[in-house]
């Protein structure tokens, strides 16, 4: 007998649209491994393959635009697809490719805005930004910001917890279809031993949740799990609030075990396979 989480995760799929990391820490792998993790069905369509290990990104080969716009409408005419998750979307041809498709799209559809590697390669071709923010982030429901990524996206500075609110407001002004944005506050206040992490709901009080700083380089693939997660836990549960404290959670956990587990030679996946 299958109980109604089980019933819940099977009405739904996840489609994300990403990138490719050989190496299995970021981009598409990471997706999948969360959702897997977490109990969803999880459907991938490719943006552009990447030549990477845990030292960093090498290479760069991205899917044509109208081949990228072939994987994701055979998905979608065919799976139960109720939340789209976008990475890593490349080049300008891809975003155009996606807004048409994006604009009819019923369900949520979660941004983790991918513009920069760890190692400091931009994953989205020069001058990309204006048409990522036109085709994808202004069909978007949800967009889930690192403080470098939220000050690129708004143009504006930020240095604490009221730049945040700042920013995310400009956002909320300039693209109507966006609900919630999450900002994980890891990149401020660098020398705390815990970081805050942000849910901003549209019309709605702020919400935070504080927790602990893990002391780990190994932290490859974190903004790709921590979206992917948010998005497979707003399946199970359809709600907002306890979709966020529980993708909180599941990086706090992966966080933990990555801190005691090194793969590779240098900047580490999370151990996604450990988790349970
Ligand atoms: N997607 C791909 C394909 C990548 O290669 C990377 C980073 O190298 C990312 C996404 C972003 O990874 P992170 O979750 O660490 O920001």
């Amino acid at each position: 007998m299958m109980d109604d989480t089980h019933q819940m995760a099977c009405k739904h799929a996840i489609l994300s649209i990403a990138g490719s990391d050989p190496s299995g820490g970021a981009g598409i792998q990471a997706d999948l491994k969360t959702f897997s993790k977490i109990g969803v069905y999880g459907a991938a369509a490719i943006t552009c393959l990447t030549a990477q290990n845990t030292t960093g990104v090498k290479a760069l080969h991205p899917v044509p635009a109208d081949f990228v716009q072939k994987q994701v409408k055979l998905v979608l005419d065919d799976l139960p697809v109720s939340h789209i998750k976008t990475g890593m979307i490349g080049t300008s041809g891809v975003a155009r490719s996606l807004a048409e498709i994006f604009s009819h799209f019923p369900g949520e559809i979660i941004c983790d805005p991918v513009l920069i590697a760890s190692d400091g390669r931009p994953l989205l071709e020069e001058n990309g930004l204006q048409d990522f923010l036109h085709c994808i982030v202004s069909h978007s429901t949800v967009l889930t910001p690192n403080i470098p990524e939220l000050i690129t996206l708004s143009n504006l500075p930020v240095e604490n917890s009221d730049d945040i609110e700042g920013a995310v407001e400009s956002l909320f002004a300039r693209f109507a279809k966006l609900r919630l944005v999450l900002v994980t506050g890891g990149h401020i206040e660098h020398k705390s031993t815990s970081i805050t992490d942000y849910l901003f709901i549209r019309n709605a009080d702020m919400y935070s949740i504080q927790h602990q700083r893990h002391s780990t380089p190994n932290t490859h693939g974190t903004g790709c799990t921590f979206a992917s997660a948010f998005t497979a836990f707003h399946i199970l549960s359809g709600d907002d609030k306890v979709a966020f404290q529980r993708a909180v959670g599941f990086m706090d956990t992966m966080l933990n075990l990555s801190s005691e587990i090194t793969i590779g030679k240098g900047c580490g996946p999370l151990p996604h396979h450990l988790y349970d």
